[in-house]
């Protein structure tokens, strides 16, 4: 058993939660215990958010924006020189293969940081001259003020990429933020506290508990009434609970939960970007990404074509542990979540799928045969009422189904309670535009996948959430904009 221990960051410090309270975290790729991660209590959380109000009232609500964004260049230049210790942390969490980790999860989280800090800088407020009867008039001008507290719930799939995606702009924005991780990759965000305060953060800005969702500290930020914002990611079922905790305090939600998505793919579209673009949607980061399709619909001429290719693409992937570079497949994050995901390979099998390639487990060998691992797996032949078309997987898997008109695929790709973003390959630009209008989503991509600029909206309709982030669009929820009418 590791020796190694993770404990919470509040004021500025590391600290134990719940005295002799540690849970495991647990390596996904042979099921060894990585650290023991301190659970905070309920004092714990109410330490953090006292904390966080005295930096508010304090260095870091007086603070100039020019000074705060300077600070959040330094905090992004301080994960760029630990990017190393990041990196190995991340891939040790979540057993994804360095390579993708070094391109997308640690770059993007300091990312995170410069960008919010400039748009912060260079939006504008609005405002309106007014006549009144006595003839002077009125200025009417807003000036946006921090939120408060914001409370970060995160997911495991992408930790530090989805973290400071939050966390970026809610302090750009000079609001105070209790980060709790997922319970399965609580790492990067403790190691981010070290950098912040080595950025000069004042104490208390930056707040990280540790824990689980119910009973434990994710429901303490919730429920907590010092927290006067909470913005989460993860899945539906949680996010409905997150609203309901916030309901008695009027207290605002963002909220970006799971997906369904469906990519389309019309005959005339350049079949090795559609292949080449399909193989990451499906199989990228074992599957478990938001954004991921598990839904393909392609027009009938190039079905068999298709598939065949998406088969062979499939089969070319290697699955291995994070250092080995040739890997571009990790396990999945649990033993849990592995189980998830076997039960739907056998339900697809029950429902007479036809598998055309993968539906179980691959052989690894020594410890790593005690892994989450499972194989990258095609499903052709469901209706679209089956469960496997129906319910979020988060795993390396899609169903493939043919159609014959651009009407009925449109109706079939809505055809879901979910709506956080559609792909669609073709060559013909106004059948592009003409499909992409009509997606009930929050992202459409045409002929791309997962290509985000961040100052563009990023959120999902219908079960995928609720309100957009991204540009100005965050600065919309991280701020309380107050209009000032002047008589003149
Ligand atoms: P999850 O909902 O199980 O957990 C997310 C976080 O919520 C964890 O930190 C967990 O401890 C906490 N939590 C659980 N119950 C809680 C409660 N009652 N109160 C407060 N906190 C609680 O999600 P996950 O399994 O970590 O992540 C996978 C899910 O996230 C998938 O559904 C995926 O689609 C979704 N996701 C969505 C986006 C997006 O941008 N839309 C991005 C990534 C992941």
């Amino acid at each position: 058993m590791s020796n190694s221990r993770i404990l919470n960051f509040v004021d500025g410090q590391f600290v134990e939660g719940a005295p002799g309270a540690f849970f495991e975290n647990r390596n996904p790729c042979d099921n060894s215990v990585i650290s023991l991660v301190s659970e905070a209590d309920k004092a714990t959380v109410d330490r953090a958010v006292d904390a966080a109000r005295r930096a508010l009232n304090g260095p870091w609500g007086k603070m100039a924006v020019a000074e705060r964004a300077e600070i959040l260049h330094k905090v992004a230049d301080g994960i760029t020189r630990r990017f190393e210790e990041f990196l190995e942390a991340e891939c040790l969490d979540t057993g994804k293969p360095k390579s993708l980790a070094r391109h997308i999860d640690i770059p993007r989280g300091a990312a995170n940081f410069k960008i919010f800090a400039d748009l912060v800088k260079n939006v504008a407020t609005e405002a309106f001259q007014m006549p009144t009867p006595d003839g002077t008039g009125a200025l009417n001008y807003s000036v946006r003020k921090p939120k408060g507290v914001i409370g970060v719930i995160c997911p495991w799939n992408l930790p530090l990429l989805l973290m400071t995606w939050k966390v970026g702009p809610a302090m750009a924005c000079g609001n105070a933020v209790i980060v709790k991780p997922s319970e399965e990759t609580p790492t990067t965000a403790t190691l981010l506290g070290e950098v912040m305060n080595e950025a000069g953060v004042p104490p208390g800005v930056y707040n990280v508990v540790h824990g689980f969702g119910p009973g434990s500290a994710g429901e303490f930020i919730t429920t907590h009434k010092g927290v006067n914002a909470i913005t989460f990611t993860g899945e539906t079922r949680t996010g409905a609970a997150i609203i309901k905790a916030s309901a008695d305090q009027i207290r605002p939600v963002s909220l970006e939960l799971g997906g369904k998505n469906p990519a389309i793919v019309f005959a005339d579209c350049d079949l090795d970007k559609a292949i080449e673009g399909t193989t990451r949607s499906a199989f990228a980061n074992c599957g478990q990404v938001c954004l991921g399709t598990e839904r393909v619909y392609v027009e009938r001429p190039i079905f068999d074509r298709f598939v065949a290719r998406l088969k062979a693409a499939a089969e070319g992937l290697k699955v291995g542990v994070p250092a080995d570079a040739a890997s571009n497949m990790g396990p999945l994050i649990s033993k849990e979540h592995q189980g998830k995901v076997l039960g739907y390979y056998q339900t697809a099998k029950d429902l007479g799928a036809t598998v055309v390639t993968g539906g179980g487990r691959p052989a690894m060998d020594g410890a790593l045969a005690d892994g989450a691992w499972v194989e990258p797996t095609i499903w052709t032949g469901l209706g679209d009422d089956s469960a496997i078309m129906r319910e979020e997987i988060f795993g390396p898997c899609c169903h493939v189904s043919p159609f014959d008109s651009e009407d009925e695929v449109i109706a079939r790709a809505n055809d879901t309670d979910y709506g956080l973003c559609a792909s669609i390959w073709t060559e013909s630009t106004s059948r592009a535009h003409r499909v992409a209008a009509q997606m009930e989503t929050g992202l459409v991509w045409i002929n791309s996948w997962f290509l985000r600029d961040l100052r563009t909206p990023f959120g999902g309709a219908k079960r995928s959430g609720i309100g957009r982030e991204g540009g100005v669009h965050s600065l919309e929820f991280y701020t309380e904009l107050s209009n000032i009418c002047v008589k003149l």
